[in-house]
């Protein structure tokens, strides 16, 4: 069984732990350098990106899970974590602590007053037919992307909302809170096969 850490200084690691261990894993709350040692892939939660980051360099974990990640370490940022794993932020990142790694450009915030907060159906190839029922909170979008990055979900206006980069996946939303453990286990999929 593959074991998952998911990052737990803030947000809603909770539940990811909870549809993790529900799909057979292993999961594993991370909150010290040590607790990295031994996991197969990662999952940085929402919640809000400049407390996560700022929370990472004060528990030392900032500098030891980017190594990790430009490594090669599978991880999955959900909403505040898709933020934190981009490469390029809008000017409200400036100064903050990044993990920097995937290459896309993201823009926080970027679903503006009216719909700052949304639910709605996805469509998700790499998940099969049926649509993703999923959850937009104060969510950022995928303003562009890299050659290597293939995108794997967009709303009707063509904004970008989920992308893979190799074992790099990026959400926009929040699939933890859908009951559908379809992208958990596509993440799954993903770490089992870099480990072959
Ligand atoms: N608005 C948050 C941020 O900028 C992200 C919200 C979320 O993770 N649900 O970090």
């Amino acid at each position: 069984t593959p074991r998952i850490g998911v990052l737990a200084l803030q947000g809603d690691f909770d539940a990811h732990i909870k549809m993790l261990r529900e799909l057979g894993a292993e999961a594993v709350a991370i909150r010290l350098p040590r607790h990295l040692e031994e996991i197969d892939g990662i999952i940085i939660p929402g919640g809000e990106s400049t407390t996560i980051g700022k929370l990472m360099v004060v528990y030392e974990l900032h500098e030891v899970l980017q190594r990790k990640i430009r490594a090669g370490l599978p991880t999955w940022g959900t909403c505040a974590g898709l933020i934190l794993l981009a490469r390029e932020t809008d000017n409200s990142m400036a100064g903050q602590p990044l993990l920097a790694s995937m290459d896309i450009r993201v823009r926080r915030n970027a679903f503006g007053s009216q719909r700052e907060s949304f639910e709605t159906d996805l469509s998700v190839p790499v998940l099969g037919e049926a649509p993703f029922h999923t959850f937009f909170i104060r969510g950022p979008q995928v303003e562009s992307v890299g050659p290597e990055v293939e995108v794997l979900a967009t709303l009707d206006d063509g904004t970008i909302v989920a992308v893979r980069e190799g074992s790099l996946l990026g959400t926009a939303f929040h699939p933890e809170v859908s009951g559908d453990t379809r992208f958990h286990q596509y993440f799954l999929r993903i770490v089992q096969s870099m480990q072959r």
